[in-house]
């Protein structure tokens, strides 16, 4: 995946922001302290100057300068996390806080190679954080991450699915079998890394198939997996542009190619895009792509089996049935009772 340089500068300029963001809150709690606490800055003060002293012994040829700065600051920093501790503090109140700890906010992570016994390889590696900055960019997909705070496993709610309502085929509760759906989804992400698999959710409208597609996302970004999430209607216009787009236009390659590579594909609402030949063809050989590369897609509608297997025909329906975990989702209308309260 690749972006051009204005698109890759705005990332960049992200993680700048980032970064000036995270030093500006130490430096306001570095404040804080030494006011409440000023023990602790002498102490910081201490640290540092028993590091220049270490360093200049070092340079005399004192060998044993380093070992003992060690002992000494390991007892002053342990005197530093008591004090916060005995004033209410968590020890690392006053250590750099990263929004992405891997690459401590620079975007790339560092991989030290022995070459031989004298030469080390540094390779710098973009970090997971900016992959899925640059899929964010490419999809314009800067809203998810809203959407997936509040719509994830532990804001999930069992409440909307009633005990009493009974599928007529399953002679299954709404209840249980969202429980199962749960467990069908956690398993999936338990196994990503070492199953592939595809999971179907289908389902009337207002039954939380969106919501459930959100949980799975969330939990698989946590694990620094790349995600792209995709309204069917995004997607066929994608892959529309991708067709019909003058070469270098508007990233289409690069959104095209993203759509096949990332961990996950989500594909919310199919069945709600317009349908021809082209579209058909086109979601086949997505489908088919990603399971040839043994990535895992995630599909939600509001069609039932028979209702895809009419608009997408045979060759696409016994793919789907094939190969992914198909859940039917049921309930009263969970949207509508939202709404109520
Ligand atoms: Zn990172």
């Amino acid at each position: 995946m690749a972006l051009n340089n204005d698109q890759f500068n705005r990332i960049l300029r992200e993680y700048d922001k980032r970064q000036q963001e995270n030093h500006y809150q130490l430096q306001q709690r570095q404040e804080e302290i030494y006011a409440r606490i000023p023990a602790i800055q002498q102490l910081e003060a201490e640290l540092a100057t028993n590091a220049v002293a270490a360093t200049k012994s070092t340079l005399m040829g004192d060998t044993t300068a380093l070992d003992q700065l060690k002992k000494n600051n390991a007892e002053l920093i342990e005197a530093k996390q008591a004090l916060l501790i005995s004033h209410g503090y968590p020890a690392d109140y006053l250590s750099m806080s990263y929004t992405c700890p891997d690459c401590k906010d620079t975007g790339y992570i560092t991989d030290a190679q022995w070459q031989d016994e004298d030469h080390v390889l540094l390779s710098n590696n973009k970090c997971h954080c900016m992959k899925q900055a640059i899929v964010s960019m490419l999809y314009q997909q800067s809203n998810i991450q809203i959407a997936l705070e509040k719509e994830n496993f532990s804001t999930f709610s069992y409440d909307y699915y009633d005990k009493t309502f009974i599928h007529a085929t399953t002679g299954m509760s709404a209840y249980d079998n969202v429980k199962e759906i749960v467990n069908t989804c956690h398993a999936f992400i338990q196994n990503f890394d070492s199953n592939f698999e595809n999971i179907l959710i289908y389902g009337e409208s207002g039954s939380g198939k969106t919501f459930l597609s959100n949980c799975v996302a969330k939990e698989l970004l946590d694990t620094f997996h790349t995600v792209i999430y995709l309204t069917a209607f995004e997607l066929f216009s994608i892959f529309e542009k991708h067709t019909f787009a003058k070469k270098g236009e508007d990233n289409a390659e690069e959104q095209f190619q993203g759509i096949l590579d990332c961990d996950l594909l989500i594909i919310d609402d199919l069945g709600t895009e317009l349908t021809n030949t082209f579209t058909n063809s086109q979601l086949y050989n997505c489908i088919n792509e990603r399971m040839l590369n043994q990535r895992s897609t995630l599909i939600s509608t509001n069609l039932n089996l028979e209702q895809l297997k009419a608009l997408y025909g045979d060759r696409i329906f016994s793919r789907l049935v094939g190969n992914y975990i198909m859940c039917n989702l049921f309930g009263n209308d969970i949207r509508f009772k939202k709404q109520l309260q």
